[in-house]
């Protein structure tokens, strides 16, 4: 390992120039992103970078690279341990195309909003360095490479693709929150043990571990889609298991997820991060400015929702960080001098699951904790959260603590408790708008998003009014809705839309139009016409123009007027 010297604060050098030892003549490992190197937790290049320095590796950061140009992944030469290739904070054709399939041309991720990166740019950064190096370990990780990771349906091309672990040739894909992962990775590689039997990894592999389960393979699920609902049933309910799946002559090995506890958490957001974008970029970049005055307090969602990518992702159980950690990072806020005193949110995938626990350590194989019922080993309540909000807020500096993501509503209706604490957070954490997903109203299209709410909406905006008016303060509630998801057929978008006025008094102006992302549940069924877990057949709307009139007819005849019926 080459010698390491610990350094406080500085950015992970993204040319030779800003490497700080003198003596290192080669990095031990060079990270290549599709997005601007933005120093900060919420971004996964940082944090992999970060984690590694702090294992006593060195690293180099080469972000955006001109994908036509194979000398710009060879801006530090060749690294002596691996090249670690993520696509970016999302997937790259995500990126690129709108859900009718239109070319994006705005990208948060880079400098100004502008700059673009490759369609299927995992796959073209490993190309790149395969013509630089032949023969150097190339390790994925990121949505992009974690969401490929096994066989799955493809909008985009409308089709089934085989794993992305395939196409780009690396030698090891990392999935779900990676720092534990690579750590090892690095430690194997260095010295030069096998890359087998690592949680949370991917790797193909010319024979079958001991005690895999074996999922039907890549060429019949590519062929037949009875085959492919069945290769996504069986790997979606066996995840705890290592599970092996035939492509061609090799075998691709999925290992269960790598775990992670509250410590562990604590001792990432402790790093020296700069939480700042490398100085490099002249202009502001808007996936930082829209969190640069926000928290994370936890990972992980069990709401288990069939479009989400998140709990295959990172995962269904709730992993907190400390309320101490927590507002260590609100004193270094309150400090910064650009900083005006307003916490913007402090939260998670979902806000207000903060805290929360399983009786069964979340080891069961439901996919959702709160679907088709509430769980009776769900722990805790909304109770942590406000009390770490309430914390956040008495910290000098501090004016304000708001929450702008999305809160899971139902979780605040359980019990006379919860229903103190949306007291609490209506009087003093909303900064005018509190955010919710019923995302629709089609008990059909709620089914097949798997998201029946545990209690009834309507109760929880009368509660909401009441509270409002009671804290004396004019707020909106601004619902998340979803078009054009598998179950709304025929008029029923029409139906949605009455009912949405009819409950919050206008039509949102922000409605998404439904995605089918690799590997959800939504996009099986979409492509499918079946839920994998259930056998229900659902109908969707696939013809691009079928799919823009369904989402138009939603949107119709918004009118600020119609605002005025939700004001309290
Ligand atoms: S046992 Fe219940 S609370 Fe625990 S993970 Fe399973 S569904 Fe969720």
């Amino acid at each position: 390992m080459n010698q390491h010297k610990k350094k406080i604060n500085h950015f992970l050098p993204v040319s030779i120039s800003e490497i700080k030892n003198p003596d290192l003549n080669q990095l031990d490992i060079v990270l290549i992103t599709g997005d601007a190197y933005i120093d900060h937790p919420s971004f996964g290049t940082a944090v992999i970078g970060r984690v590694l320095e702090d294992s006593g590796f060195s690293v180099g950061i080469i972000s955006m690279p001109d994908w036509k140009n194979p000398e710009s992944v060879n801006i530090f030469g060749r690294p002596r341990l691996f090249f670690g290739i993520t696509g970016g904070a999302i997937d790259s054709m995500l990126a690129k195309y709108t859900a009718l399939k239109r070319y994006r041309s705005d990208n948060p991720y880079a400098p100004a909003g502008k700059g673009s990166k490759p369609e299927r740019a995992v796959i073209v950064y490993c190309n790149l360095i395969k013509q630089m190096y032949k023969d150097i370990p190339i390790v994925l990780g990121g949505i992009e490479a974690s969401m490929r990771r096994i066989a799955h349906y493809d909008f985009w091309d409308d089709k089934v693709r085989r794993s992305i672990i395939e196409d780009s040739r690396a030698d090891i894909l990392v999935y779900g929150m990676g720092e534990k992962q690579i750590i090892e990775i690095a430690h194997r590689i260095d010295t030069g043990k096998d890359l087998k039997n690592i949680p949370g990894t991917v790797i193909m592999s010319k024979e079958i571990p001991d005690n895999s389960m074996m999922l039907p393979s890549e060429e019949d699920a590519s062929k037949s889609r009875k085959i492919f609902i069945e290769l996504y049933r069986k790997f979606y309910t066996n995840q705890l298991k290592i599970l092996t799946q035939q492509c061609g002559n090799r075998y691709l090995v999925h290992y269960p997820p790598a775990e992670m506890n509250s410590m562990e958490l604590d001792k990432i957001y402790d790093l020296p991060f700069t939480y700042l974008p490398h100085p490099l970029y002249r202009e502001k970049i808007p996936a930082y400015e829209m969190i640069k005055d926000s928290i994370t307090s936890h990972r992980g969602c069990f709401s288990g929702c069939s479009f989400c990518s998140l709990s295959l992702h990172q995962g269904k159980k709730i992993i907190s960080r400390s309320a101490e950690s927590v507002t260590r990072d609100v004193q270094k806020l309150a400090q910064n001098k650009t900083f005006k005193g307003h916490i913007t949110d402090i939260g998670g995938p979902s806000a207000n699951m903060y805290g929360f626990s399983c009786a069964k350590k979340w080891k069961c194989g439901r996919e959702s904790c709160l679907f088709p019922s509430l769980c009776k080993n769900l722990q805790s309540g909304t109770g942590k959260w406000i009390d770490l909000l309430k914390k956040a807020s008495s910290v000098k500096g501090i004016k304000k603590v708001s929450i702008g993501s999305g809160i899971r509503y139902d979780l605040f209706m359980i019990d006379k408790k919860s229903r103190k604490h949306l007291e609490t957070l209506i009087r003093s954490h909303i900064s005018g708008q509190l955010k919710i997903a019923p995302e629709s109203t089609s008990k059909r299209v709620l089914r097949a998003m798997r998201k029946t709410p545990l209690f009834r909406l309507d109760e929880f905006i009368k509660l909401f009014k009441a509270l409002t008016k009671k804290a004396g303060k004019e707020q909106y509630l601004i619902p998340y809705i979803m078009t054009c998801h598998p179950g709304e057929a025929g008029n029923d978008i029409i139906k949605i839309k009455q009912d949405v006025v009819s409950l919050f008094g206008f039509i949102p102006e922000q409605v998404q139009m439904f995605i089918p992302l690799p590997m959800t549940l939504s996009s099986v069924i979409y492509y499918s016409g079946e839920d994998p877990l259930t056998g229900e057949k659902f109908p969707s709307a696939k013809k691009t123009e079928e799919r823009g009139k369904q989402h138009k007819n939603f949107l119709l005849k918004t009118s600020r007027k119609n605002r005025s019926a939700n004001e309290l």
